[in-house]
Parts: structure tokens; sequence; C-alpha cells
């Protein structure tokens, strides 16, 4: 008979089978991983903990083996760890000034009888340090290029208003392709702008009363022409009945001006793209639809990473920093946003924002 906590698999290619309650021999073996690796069976018992898990959660083994997890003090590190919900990508976690990745999985007998969870952690304080510096490099680095851009663009402009002289119309096409391409370029300086900016903490919320409903109806009218030429029906539904909420609303445009163009862009003609917002509890809620392309189940955790771009949106332009950006404004007003799709059917992107801004969640300068 198998012992009820006896791991068979762990971490995924490898295949290790040893008691975690054979004493010594299972005790230097977790202490040789060299991660932090922590096991609690199915009711809830932590059982196994290694050495550099109790070092990461300055933990001590006495206080925590044999313990159940809603038995261990809140707030300590080792409870939010083990408290959190299982997710197939490693979550960061601050405790004090280290950062730890943490990724849990169920485990299973070999008869495929689940046995309880495997938490694995490690520290990713100088791999967060490093990013963040090549982070800050980035904003100055785009930061610098917007400002001769401006410049160009300017005297773009300028000609083509006829400032320095007349024009002829071969020229003035010309100058219309240069300053299309000029456009495109500032707009990617922007997002990589925005997008490291909000990552660092750099950017506040410009917070005022802002109606959700007129926000919409401009993004809607923004995005209608795109629509129609794609052969794509544009609806809105306008179900909201407290629609001011405190929120930056060149922010929250940015966000569902970004839901409905990649809707647009992932729709094939004769699709539609439906935009609902609505009120539930204290937020307002808003998704955006559409009967496009869809997302395979396997990606639809990570297309809100940075430059993720689902296979299938190979073809299709873009940089894969939309949603980053989206999600990290929905975040700042203390909101979520979430994803369903059916690969072939389509998307529906729900994002929810709570009416009254919580000082809490705000995005510090
Ligand atoms: P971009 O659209 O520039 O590629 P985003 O960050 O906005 O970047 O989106 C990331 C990825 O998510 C897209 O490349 C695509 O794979 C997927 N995606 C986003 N919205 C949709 C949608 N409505 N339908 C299908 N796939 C989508």
């Amino acid at each position: 008979m198998m012992s009820t906590n006896q791991l068979d698999s762990y971490s995924g290619a490898q295949m290790v089978s040893f008691d975690f309650n054979s004493g010594q021999v299972g005790d230097l073996i977790m202490d040789g991983i060299g991660r932090g690796v922590i096991f609690v069976n199915n009711d809830g018992v932590l059982t196994s903990i290694n050495r550099y898990a109790l070092s990461l959660l300055q933990a001590k083994k006495e206080n925590v083996i044999g313990k159940r997890v809603d038995m261990l003090p809140l707030r300590t590190p080792i409870y939010r760890v083990l408290s959190e919900q299982r997710s197939d990508i490693p979550l960061a976690m601050a405790f004090g000034k280290r950062v730890v990745a943490v990724l849990s999985k169920e485990v299973k007998s070999a008869e495929g009888i689940t046995i309880g969870e495997l938490t694995e952690l490690w520290d990713i304080t100088d791999e967060r340090r490093e990013k963040r510096q090549w982070e800050e490099f980035v904003v100055m680095m785009t930061h610098d290029l917007k400002s001769p851009l401006t410049v160009i663009m300017g005297y773009i402009q300028g000609i083509r208003l006829g400032m320095y002289g007349e024009i002829g119309s071969r020229i003035e096409g010309l100058l219309e392709k240069v300053e299309q391409s000029g456009s495109s370029l500032y707009s990617m300086i922007e997002e990589i702008l925005d997008s490291c900016r909000l990552e660092l903490g750099l950017k506040k919320l410009n917070r005022q009363p802002c109606n959700i409903s007129r926000l919409l109806e401009d993004c809607c009218r923004d995005n209608l022409r795109v629509a129609q030429e794609q052969g794509l029906d544009l609806v809105f539904i306008d179900k909201a009945e407290a629609p001011e909420l405190m929120a930056d609303s060149k922010q929250l445009a940015r966000v569902f001006s970004n839901l409905i163009s990649n809707a647009i862009k992932f729709t094939p003609s004769q699709g539609q793209v439906l935009i609902v917002s609505w009120n539930l509890e204290e937020s307002v809620h808003v998704s955006v639809s559409d009967t496009g392309i869809g997302i395979p189940p396997e990606d639809l955790s990570r297309i809100f990473f940075k430059y993720y771009r689902s296979a299938g949106a190979t073809g299709y332009k873009g940089s894969g920093l939309g949603l980053a950006i989206s999600k990290a404004i929905v975040e700042a007003h203390g909101g979520i946003i979430s994803v369903e799709s059916t690969p072939g059917a389509g998307s529906s992107f729900i994002v929810a924002i709570p009416l009254k801004a919580s000082e809490e969640f705000e995005v510090e300068n």
C-alpha cells in the first residue's frame, strides 16, 4: 500500500518517487533540491518542507510541519504562499526586500488520484532588479527617441500646411505617407514607454468623474469606420444604470479602444463585435465580445503578458503590448480584466472597475 503522502511525480519531466515520511533520506533529498518545496496533503496539512523553503519564508520547521495551513498564523509569508490560489503560471510575491516566485501543482498518485499539492518557490529578487534596471533604461531611451521624432513631425505638418512655401501634389502625397509612418512610430514608442512606466509604477492616474457610457460611445464611434470597412457589425448595449465612476478617462479609453480594435482585428467579415455595460454590486462591468478567431485555452493566461501573441495572431498586425497595458491600467483602478474564448467561435473580454476610487490601488508616483 502506498502512503498517502507519497510523491510520485515532481517537476513534470522528472519522475522521482520517494516517501516524505521516510525521515532522514526524504529530508536529504528535499534539501538537495535547488528550489524551495512544500507539500500539503489533501487534508490541508503541511507534511513536508525543505530547508530552502524555510529560509525563503523565514519559518521554523517545528512551527509549521504537521500543521493545517488554515491554522498557520495569518500574514506570515508561509501562510500567504500556501493560501494563494493554484495557478499554472508562477506568481511573484514580495516579502520585505525579497521577491519570490511561487508555483503550485496538484500531485497525483500513480493511479491518478490527487494526494495533495506541491508548492515550489525560488528567489527572483536579482532577476527582478535587473528587469527593473532594464525597464528604466528603456523608459529613458524611448523618451529620448520621442523628442527628435516630435520635431520631425512638427516640421512635416508645417510643410504640409504650406508654412514653408507651396508644395506640389506629388510631394504632398509623399509627405502624407511620411507623416503616417511617423505617427505609427510615435504610437509604438508611446506604447513601450507606457507599459514600462506602468510596470515601474511611474504613471499616476488622473482620476476625475467619468461617465463610462459616454466613454464607450466615443470608443465605438472611433472604431466604427474600421469595423464597417471590415464588414462587421459593431453594437453597443448600454445597461449601466450608474455609469459615473472616479477614473482616469484617458487611460480607460485606451483599454476599451484596445479591446474593441483587437475584437475587430481578429474577427473575419460578416462577424459581430458586441460591447455591453452593466452595473454589478459596487462596480461597472464592460464586456467586449466578438465572433472572431478565438484564443486557444493554453494561451488564455498568457495573452496579458508583455509581447505575448498567440500563434493564431501571426499575420495580424500588433506588438503584443496592448493587453499588458490594459491589464495594468485596469488593475491600477482596482479592477480586474478576464477573458473567455472558444477557438473558432469568438472571445469575450470582461472588465470590472469599482465605482469608487480606493487609494489602496492607486499607482504610486
Ligand atoms: P496585439 O493585438 O498587438 O498582438 P495584444 O496585447 O492586444 O497585442 O493582444 C495579445 C494577443 O492576444 C494577440 O496577439 C492575440 O493573440 C490575442 N488576442 C487579443 N484579443 C483577441 C481577440 N479579440 N481575439 C483573438 N485573439 C485575441
